[in-house]
């Protein structure tokens, strides 16, 4: 890194190359390195950069860079001058699901400097200035500086500070040792630096606010009594909310269960009541038919005087003949039949009137030879046209001794 170091030290102060004059070039600054304090001299050429530079093999530039900068933050405190400190400002999380209690709010609080979300955020502290009585740069082993203890009554602060990222690459400020430890950020402020004398740059440490963060304070413990309790309220609200809302879901799935069952219900009823019509409108179909067939016999059985109740020709009719016939086998009246006697004889046959059949029996027990003429006649036309009243006339001519084959 082609670093330019602005700070040299001169009679234990620390004096910015900007504050040397053009006469002052070369050694002639008087000025040594603020970390290992070999002879410095003063570069101010028409091109580069004015700058310190070791006259002999000296320490590097950034060990001078980083050292020059603590002293001129320790000599900004120790000059009386105050420092800002911005609000302690203490974030925290808020969820639905856990709550926070002494044994987990660490995990969960932050500190901040600027406000970001108020929702989620106790001020502790508003901003002040702070003049501090005593500081003093703390070193590691390798007795390069790593904060600035600054002291005022029996309170102590740690100042770290994150250098321009152009002498060494960026990282976070951490906490030192113990201490509330708030970070001076000037990690974009290599130019400033540079070009700037040191009465400037104290005016810009006592005037700017954005370089100033926290970076762990203990005192934001006394916040945590309240962390806890508006994390509980925000964490019982939200839970209440969560129950009723899953009580409405819940209640509504059962609402609409319900009525898909009643639905499903009063589906299968009216199915039930659809068949249950069907089957009476069935039985009283089936009920009608065998009333009307009963009917119908009854109306049979009543026209034929109850002993022709099927249709002549069949074998259960011919027992019924055989009935007639043995029941009322002959008769003392004599009929004269012509051929119109006969044929109403057979028309009542033909409507299933048993008078016509008692009537034509009786009279073939007695009939003449111009009447038999008559009946083979009429027997004759029937055989083809009416089988079934021939065949009735055929049984009546049987009975009676009629030969008519
Ligand atoms: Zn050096």
């Amino acid at each position: 890194m082609d670093l330019r170091n602005p700070f040299g030290l001169k009679d234990g102060q620390i004096v910015m190359i900007e504050d040397i004059p053009q006469s002052m070039n070369g050694q002639r600054c008087g000025c040594v390195c603020p970390a290992c304090k070999d002879i410095f001299e003063a570069r101010m050429g028409e091109i580069r950069r004015h700058h310190f530079a070791h006259s002999g093999k000296g320490c590097s530039e950034t060990n001078a860079y980083i050292a020059g900068l603590y002293m001129l933050l320790n000599e900004y405190l120790s000059s009386g001058q105050p420092l800002y400190m911005p609000p302690v400002i203490v974030q925290f999380d808020l969820s639905e699901y856990y709550y926070l209690d002494e044994t987990n709010v660490r995990d969960h609080v932050r500190i901040l400097s600027r406000s970001k979300d108020e929702k989620r955020e106790i001020v502790l502290y508003t901003s002040k200035y702070v003049q501090f009585t005593a500081s003093k740069i703390m070193t590691d082993s390798d007795n390069k500086p790593v904060a600035l203890l600054a002291a005022v009554a029996d309170k102590r602060l740690a100042i770290r500070i994150t250098p321009p990222d152009t002498v060494c690459k960026r990282s976070s400020a951490s906490q030192y040792e113990d201490y509330p430890t708030l970070e001076i950020d000037l990690s974009d402020e290599g130019e400033r630096i540079q070009n700037s004398p040191k009465s400037e740059l104290f005016k810009y440490f006592m005037n700017t606010h954005e370089i100033y963060h926290w970076v762990f304070n203990p005192i934001i413990e006394e916040a945590f009594p309240r962390v806890i309790m508006r994390s509980k309220t925000y964490y019982d609200a939200a839970q209440a909310r969560i129950k009723k809302e899953t009580e409405e879901r819940l209640a509504e799935e059962k609402r609409l269960e319900e009525a898909r069952k009643a639905a499903e219900a009063e589906k299968q009823a009216a199915e039930a009541r659809r068949l249950e019509k069907q089957r009476i409108a069935a039985e009283a179909k089936k009920a009608k038919a065998e009333q009307e067939k009963r009917d119908e016999a009854r109306r049979i059985h009543e026209e034929t005087g109850g002993y022709i109740s099927g249709k002549i020709g069949s074998r259960y009719i011919t027992k019924t003949l055989d009935e007639i016939t043995e029941k009322r086998p002959y008769s003392n009246i004599l009929i004269e039949f012509s051929r119109s006697n006969f044929e109403k004889a057979i028309s009542d046959i033909r409507e299933y009137k048993q008078a016509g059949v008692s009537m034509l029996y009786t009279k073939m027990c007695f009939i003449s030879l111009a009447e038999t003429a008559i009946l083979l006649q009429i027997y004759d036309e029937l055989k083809s046209t009416e089988p079934d009243t021939a065949e009735v006339l055929e049984y009546l001519m049987d009975k009676s001794g009629i030969v008519y084959k």
